[in-house]
């Protein structure tokens, strides 16, 4: 009995371990989405979540990999964090200046990527069937998230972006990092006046508390679409605006978060998982009130 148990031991150690560090972290849906994928693709690994302090972060994360660890996922607020702690970084990473994703390497140095902005991107071309090349698109907010999928967008080629932030240096300053890759500017919310958007993107945090960024009402263009990046079981003030607003789509980042799972999957595994199952269970269990 007892040998019969230390072997299972054993064999469940040897799966390979993922994990996803954050603080707060209890409503993490990244475990659930992992597990679907290893199932689906036949792989057999764990992925557990864990509440790490951004003062905790560095040890936690050098404990982890020296225990066998394979693959992390940082979430708020260790992205930047995790970005130093990285040996080397894609460059996607690089440009994000943030890191959501890290793995070990054959020779045991540490690779840190970031899926967030081609999560997005998917999740807006192939899973809304949006199109973003021509669009004049809005990204509320100057934050580590916007930094992370202003490249993806402007691969795309939209006819222009502008970014609006409340603290407007920011918004400035992260427009002037990213001018040479296409028509990009940086403003104040009140700056917004008379100007209209085929894509708004709510890249702030003020939906984690309720609250709105300052939005003048005619600032969506005729079937323009409202995107916010956070997510929850019940529509977010930003998904509310959209809709008061006509919004021909208003739309949250449940797929996002699906699909930069996914890649980070693929980063890991070698193999992409099907998203599209995940993404209409996680809306099944939250009551499909999302549209
Ligand atoms: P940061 O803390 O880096 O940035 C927050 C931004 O929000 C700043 O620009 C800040 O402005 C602005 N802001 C905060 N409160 C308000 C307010 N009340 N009114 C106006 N602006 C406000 O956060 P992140 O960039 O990391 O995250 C932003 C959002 O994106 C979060 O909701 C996060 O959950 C979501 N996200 C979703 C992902 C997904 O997979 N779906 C992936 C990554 C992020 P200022 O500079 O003036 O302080």
């Amino acid at each position: 009995m007892g040998s019969l148990a230390g072997k299972k031991s054993i064999l469940m150690n040897l799966k390979d371990r993922y994990a996803v560090f954050g603080q707060p972290i209890a409503h993490s849906k990244s475990p659930l989405i992992h597990q679907i994928f290893a199932q689906q693709t036949g792989q057999s690994l764990d992925y557990e979540a864990h509440e790490v302090s951004a003062e905790l972060f560095s040890s936690a994360a050098e404990t982890f990999f020296a225990e066998g660890g394979k693959g992390l996922n940082c979430t708020v607020p260790l992205k930047e964090l995790a970005w130093a702690f990285a040996d080397c970084k894609t460059e996607r990473a690089r440009l994000g200046k943030a890191v959501n994703t890290l793995s070990v390497q054959a020779d045991g140095s540490v690779l840190g990527d970031n899926t967030d902005g081609c999560g997005l991107v998917r999740d807006l071309l192939i899973n809304h069937a949006l199109m973003l090349t021509g669009a004049r698109i809005l990204i509320l907010g100057a934050g580590g998230a916007s930094r992370g999928i202003i490249a993806p967008l402007l691969e795309q080629s939209p006819r222009s972006i502008v970014i609006a932030n409340r603290t407007v240096s920011k918004a400035i300053d992260l427009a002037g990092e990213f001018q040479d890759r296409g028509a990009i500017a940086g403003c104040g919310f009140n700056a917004l006046n008379h100007s209209q958007f085929d894509l708004i993107l709510n890249a702030t945090s003020a939906s984690l508390s309720g609250r709105l960024p300052p939005l003048e009402a005619g600032l969506l263009a005729e079937n323009g679409v409202c995107y916010d990046l956070a997510y929850g079981d019940a529509p977010t003030a930003f998904v509310r605006w959209g809709r008061e607003n006509h919004a021909f789509k208003s739309l949250d980042g449940l797929g996002m978060l699906v699909e930069q799972a996914a890649e980070a999957f693929y980063i890991w595994r070698g193999v992409h998982p099907e998203t599209r199952p995940v993404i209409e269970l996680l809306n099944f269990q939250r009551g499909e009130n999302q549209p």
